[in-house]
């Protein structure tokens, strides 16, 4: 347990070897910076979180002193002047109307002459409005004294608000200070790999998340404080929620006995850059399933890069070999070719097949011939639904269905939010997301 906790903590990272025989590293310490993001209830200078003053000439940008808005000039001028102009006489830049975010977004970027950081463009996503009426007038306005995230200019419209935000208030609070934690200390699961197991335990025990996580840093970090520790918890959750989604619900569907397979080939279908950089976290399965001697990961996406110049890369852990290969195609494109093998399992994982007409000529292709299950999850329950109906639809057999768009035990603990979170609010829908959150599992019948 030592070696392993040392190897989590140090500072070699995630070994893979190339093709051509080469040693690299594919981990998040590769990174130079945490991506910096602006929340008005976060002063961007001394990371007090509360109700802060806004910058009077673009009313965007929250102080929570005079000391550090002088501080902060030298940087918040080069965008200030662009957007106080464009304001001119009005109460608010998005007064009413925070649909015009990707004009001012255009503007900004135009005059700058280049692309706007996350930062620059969530201080336009995330305008301080009240959440209900859109009132840009900041002196009528307050604070959310739960989270600091949202703001309301009265009574009638917090109450408005009061139960899609309750649903949501906690974890927006999680979020400002997992921001704030991250700005401030370094994290330490950045190289996490889950830690061997002698003997199959069934995944299903685990329950969740929320205990999936706590097993792991209090190991990892048996004497660190509270908040720390709690921010490091989301963040691994973050890291192993699609392995963690696959394993727990196909087990689940008790399709396959994972825990008797010497040999799994899973293909992860609509993969982007970010799954390939959280290669790692499918060590979740050979950590688990003890008999488990070759794991072959095919990432299947358009979008997807090379790493170092090569699709396919290799990793050795608990007695298991792991082959990772990138597949630069749409799935149905993939099946066609020679270098295509048959996968045990499939999964589409925040898929979004009714949002994206891309995914139509693959659907029949993900649920295979063989009798292999296919896992898709979605962020809302009502998209979940949709998207097996459109699975349906698209394939030429009947499917059944083992586990019915339902809450994910797995999701992942930490959000994002989502830019246009005023305007969901009006069709009842949640401004933030996790993801994996809603989980579906099929095969042909
Ligand atoms: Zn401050
Ligand atoms: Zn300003
Ligand atoms: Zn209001
Ligand atoms: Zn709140």
């Amino acid at each position: 347990m030592e070696e392993w906790r040392l190897k989590c903590l140090g500072s070699a990272g995630f070994q893979i070897k190339t093709d051509s025989g080469k040693t690299m590293n594919l981990s998040e310490t590769n990174k130079q910076e945490i991506q910096r993001r602006h929340y008005f209830g976060l002063c961007p200078v001394c990371l007090k979180i509360g109700e802060h003053n806004a910058c009077a000439g673009c009313i965007l940008v929250f102080y929570c002193s005079k000391d550090c808005q002088k501080a902060d000039w030298k940087n918040h001028k080069v965008i200030c002047k662009t957007l106080t102009k464009i304001r001119a006489k009005n109460i608010h830049i998005f007064h009413k109307n925070p649909m015009l975010q990707s004009q001012v977004a255009n503007a900004l970027s135009v005059s700058l002459s280049r692309d706007l950081s996350q930062y620059e463009s969530d201080i336009l996503t995330h305008p301080r409005l009240c959440m209900v009426c859109l009132t840009g007038n900041q002196a009528s306005l307050k604070n959310c004294t739960g989270c600091n995230c949202v703001a309301y200019c009265s009574q009638e419209c917090r109450n408005e608000d009061k139960d899609l935000h309750n649903s949501v208030c906690s974890d927006l609070n999680n979020l400002i200070n997992d921001h704030r934690i991250d700005l401030q200390t370094k994290s330490k699961v950045d190289n996490f790999i889950p830690p061997g197991s002698d003997s199959y335990h069934p995944f299903s025990l685990v329950a969740n998340m929320d205990n999936l996580v706590k097993e792991y840093i209090n190991i990892l970090l048996p004497d660190d404080e509270t908040s720390f520790k709690e921010n490091q918890m989301r963040k691994l959750s973050w890291q192993l929620t699609c392995p963690a989604t696959v394993l727990y619900n196909i087990e689940k569907a008790n399709i396959i006995r994972l825990d008797e397979k010497e040999k799994l080939e899973i293909h992860i279908v609509g993969a982007r850059k970010a799954e390939v950089e959280l290669a790692r976290s499918w060590l979740l399965f050979p950590a688990r399933l003890p008999k488990l001697k070759k794991l072959i990961l095919v990432m299947v996406g358009p979008e997807l890069e090379d790493v170092a110049g090569t699709n396919t890369f290799f990793a050795q852990e608990y007695g298991c070999d792991i082959e990772f290969r990138l597949i630069k195609k749409p799935y149905h494109m993939y099946e066609r070719t020679k270098k295509f093998t048959e996968p045990d399992i499939v999964a589409a994982l925040n898929c979004g097949f009714i949002f994206y007409k891309e995914w139509n000529e693959s659907l029949n292709s993900l649920v295979r011939k063989s009798g292999a299950p296919l896992v898709f999850t979605e962020y809302y329950k009502e998209d979940c639904s949709q998207n097996l109906e459109k699975l349906k639809d698209h394939c030429k057999t009947d499917l059944e269905v083992k586990i019915n768009s339902q809450p994910n035990p797995f999701q992942s603990r930490t959000a994002a939010r989502l830019p246009a979170g005023f305007t969901l609010r009006q069709y009842g829908r949640k401004n933030i997301l996790f993801s994996n959150d809603f989980v579906c599992v099929v095969k042909r019948k």
